[in-house]
C-alpha cells in the first residue's frame, strides 16, 4: 500500500473518500503533512479524533537523523538518515547567493557504476519512495529552520533509474498545496538514460536537466561510465537537445575534472565542439578522489585552464564551489563510511 507522505492531493482524496470521510478533509491532512510538516498524526489539530484512529493504521514515513555533520566555514549541513528498513540515504544543504539549496539522494545504492563515485559501489539496494525524497527536504527544512528554495538531486542514486517515484516527487514538492518550490528551481542529474530523458521531456516539467557527461568521445566516456557501453553519445546528445526543444529549458552538462584523463587542451578542443551552437550551460567539478579508486584532482591551473578556453568560445561555465570542505569528501562518502563501520548494514 502507497504510504500516506507519498500520496499526491489526488490519491488523498481517493484515500479519504474510501474511509468514508468527508472530501475537505484531504486537503486539511495533504496540508498537515506537506506543509506544515508535522511528524504525526496528533499534531492534526482539527482532524477528530476518530478520524485520526483511522489514519493510524498507515504509519507516517519519517526519517531518522543518524549523523549531521555542519561546516563552519560555510554552514553546509551533511546529513545521513536512516530509512524505516534502517537503509541509509545521504542529503546535504548549502548556502547560495540564489538560495538554500538542498541536494537530495533518489534510491539506495546505485546501480550505474561510474568510477569515480563512492555511492555506487555497493551496487543498489532498492528504489526510494517519494516520501523518502520529500522528507529529505521537509527534515532538513525543519532542522536549520531556514526555508528551502533549490533541489538538486544529484544525490545517491540515478533519479531517472526509479522515473514513476522522481516525478511524483517532483510533482509534490512543487504543489501549491505543499512547499510549493518553484521547478524552475529545481535540476535533476543524469548519467544519461536516453529513452527516460525522452519520456522526462513528454512530462514538460519546467525543471533543468543537467548531463553528467564527463568525457566527450564514446571510448573515453566508457572508462568513467559504463552506462557509455549502452548509449552512445551521439544519441544521448540528441536527447538533450529534444528536452531543451520540447521544455525550452537550457540544459546543463556536468564534467568532472580527472588529473590526465579528461583535463587536457584536446579534451577542451573536443568539449567545445561537441558544444557548439547549443544554449546550455557547462558545471566543471574538480573530482573528489574517493579512496577506492586512483584518481586525481586536476590542478588548479588545469582547471582554469579549462574554464578560459570554453569560455572563449561563449560557453557559458562555471566550476562547482566546493563547499564545506572542512566536513566529510566526497558525495556518498558519510553514508559510506557509516556502512564500513556498521558492518554494511544498509
Ligand atoms: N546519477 C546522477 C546523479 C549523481 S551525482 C548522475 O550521474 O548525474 C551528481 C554528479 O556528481 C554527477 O555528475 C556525478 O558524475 C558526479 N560525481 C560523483 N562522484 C564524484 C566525485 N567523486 N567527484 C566528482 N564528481 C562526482
Amino acid at each position: 500500500m502507497l504510504d500516506i507522505k507519498s500520496r499526491n492531493l489526488e490519491e488523498m482524496r481517493e484515500y479519504i473518500k474510501s474511509l468514508n470521510e468527508a472530501s475537505y478533509r484531504s486537503k486539511q491532512i495533504y496540508g498537515w503533512l506537506h506543509k506544515d510538516l508535522v511528524n504525526g498524526y496528533d499534531e492534526m489539530t482539527n482532524i477528530p479524533k476518530s478520524l485520526k484512529e483511522k489514519l493510524k493504521e498507515d504509519e507516517i514515513t519519517n526519517l531518522e537523523v543518524v549523523a549531521r555533520q555542519i561546516s563552519k566555514e560555510d554552514n553546509t549541513n551533511k546529513l545521513l538518515f536512516k530509512l524505516k528498513d534502517n537503509s541509509l540515504v545521504e542529503a546535504v544543504y548549502m548556502e547560495y547567493k540564489h538560495g538554500n539549496t538542498v541536494c537530495i539522494s533518489t534510491q539506495v545504492g546505485c546501480r550505474m557504476g561510474c568510477k569515480f563515485c563512492a555511492s555506487t559501489i555497493g551496487g543498489l539496494s532498492r528504489n526510494l519512495l517519494p516520501s523518502e525524497m520529500l522528507d529529505q527536504i521537509y527534515k532538513i527544512q525543519k532542522l536549520t529552520k531556514k526555508r528551502i528554495s533549490n533541489i538538486v538531486l544529484m544525490g545517491t542514486g540515478e533519479p531517472l533509474d526509479n522515473f514513476d517515484n522522481v516525478c511524483k516527487f517532483i510533482e509534490m514538492i512543487s504543489d501549491e498545496h505543499g512547499l510549493n518550490i518553484s521547478q524552475r528551481n529545481i535540476t535533476l542529474s543524469t548519467c544519461g538514460l536516453v529513452d527516460k530523458i525522452y519520456e522526462l521531456g513528454e512530462k514538460n516539467y519546467q525543471i533543468t536537466l543537467a548531463l553528467s557527461l564527463h568525457a566527450t568521445t564514446d571510448e573515453k566516456r566508457k572508462n568513467l561510465m559504463p552506462i557509455a557501453n549502452k548509449f552512445a553519445l551521439d544519441e544521448v546528445m540528441e536527447a538533450m537537445k529534444d528536452y531543451y526543444n520540447t521544455t525550452k529549458r537550457r540544459i546543463s552538462f556536468e564534467y568532472s575534472l580527472v588529473a590526465g584523463v579528461n583535463d587536457r587542451n584536446e579534451d577542451a578542443k573536443e568539449l567545445i565542439c561537441l558544444l557548439r551552437n547549443l544554449n546550455c550551460h557547462v558545471n566543471l567539478i574538480p573530482v573528489n578522489p574517493i579512496k577506492e579508486r586512483d584518481f586525481k584532482k586536476s590542478t588548479k591551473d588545469a582547471i582554469l585552464n579549462f574554464k578560459n578556453k570554453l569560455e572563449k568560445n561563449n560557453i557559458n561555465v562555471t566550476i562547482r564551489r566546493e563547499m564545506g570542505a572542512d566536513i566529510d569528501g566526497a558525495c556518498g562518502q558519510l553514508r559510506k563510511h557509516h556502512m564500513d563501520i556498521d558492518g554494511g548494514c544498509r
